[in-house]
């Protein structure tokens, strides 16, 4: 007897903790191999993974480098890099990438945040199959987009590697606390996903007619002393204020002597309203980023992204 075909067929990936101190994927992840009923997936096979048991059990983001900047090609081809983070960014992609031992084609990245995001979405460029998926997932839950595209200084994001892949960022939380709304927000969003994954194989994905995005335009640092530490802080009408637009002369920062820097658009940058995201990221001090501005956009749909999912869908394999 011939071996069942179905089995050739690649899963879902769905990682949680990839950083290490954002604790409310891995806490559903664990629940979910407890309780798989505690998880509808669609009729669709999928790998529930920790993404960085190392940090998971320091309780840090990562332990040498941060894993979710690590999936850059030449890094992973690059024998001389040893760090602990890229040796478990290689294993994963061993392991579930495309072409792994248990391969997967779509990868859902768990993460949350201390800003107050919401319950959004994280892109990374412009791949059709990506974009039907959010646009798909917008259209039921309304769920914000921010598209973290051509900033040459962040690269190397995990779902790059997989042929399909969104992050679900879930805020705000302090760093290692679980908190059951955001369990809750982030569980709505996989079931979601899995909901419009299950309809994309079967080659009928719904779509909007419109897509909203938030474009990155760029990130802002703290003012900073002569010897690099801060001068100021994030001002507190700003604090919170994710998705909200802000116009020049609007407070941003507070300084220590109780002055209040104004928002004021770079020189460089294209002119006209932005909206900040991940205002005040715990995680991104260390990147020397305040927050990050975005354009708000609104894109057509475009029938061939949907029409990009269904092709991949197609391969998916069923539970
Ligand atoms: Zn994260």
């Amino acid at each position: 007897m011939l071996p069942p075909i179905a089995d050739a067929h690649p899963a879902v990936l769905v990682v949680a903790g990839t950083h290490g101190n954002e604790r409310n994927g891995p806490w559903l992840l664990e629940g979910w191999r407890r309780h798989p009923e505690r998880l509808d997936r669609a009729g669709l096979a999928v790998h529930l993974v920790d993404g960085n048991p190392g940090a998971l059990a320091a309780n840090r983001r990562y332990l040498d480098r941060d894993l979710n900047r690590s999936f850059d090609p030449v890094l992973l081809a690059d024998p001389e890099r040893c760090e602990r983070d890229i040796a478990r960014a290689r294993e994963l992609l061993a392991l579930h990438g495309p072409a792994g031992r248990s391969p997967c084609l779509v990868a859902i990245d768990l993460h949350s945040t201390t800003a107050a995001m919401g319950n959004c979405l994280v892109m990374y460029g412009r791949r059709p199959a990506d974009l039907a998926l959010a646009a798909a997932l917008q259209r039921q839950l309304g769920l914000p987009i921010y598209l973290h595209e051509a900033d040459p200084s962040q690269t190397g994001y995990l779902v790059e590697r997989w042929p399909c892949g969104l992050v679900v960022e879930v805020g705000p939380v302090p760093q290692g606390v679980v908190n059951a709304a955001i369990c809750r927000s982030t569980q709505l969003a996989v079931e979601a996903l899995f909901s419009l994954l299950a309809a994309a194989r079967r080659g009928q994905l719904p779509q909007p007619e419109r897509l909203v995005v938030h474009r990155h335009l760029g990130s802002l640092d703290l003012p900073r002393h002569g010897d690099g530490s801060p001068a100021a802080v994030l001002h507190p009408l700003r604090q919170h204020r994710d998705w909200q637009p802000i116009a020049p002369g609007d407070p941003l920062f507070l300084g220590h002597d109780g002055r209040t820097h104004a928002y004021a658009p770079p020189p460089d940058r294209e002119t006209g309203p932005v909206w900040p995201v991940f205002v005040n990221e715990a995680a991104y001090g260390e990147k020397g980023i305040a927050l990050s501005l975005t354009r708000r956009e609104l894109w057509p749909v475009n029938p061939d992204w949907a029409r990009e999912l269904v092709r991949l869908a197609a391969g998916l394999r069923g539970a």
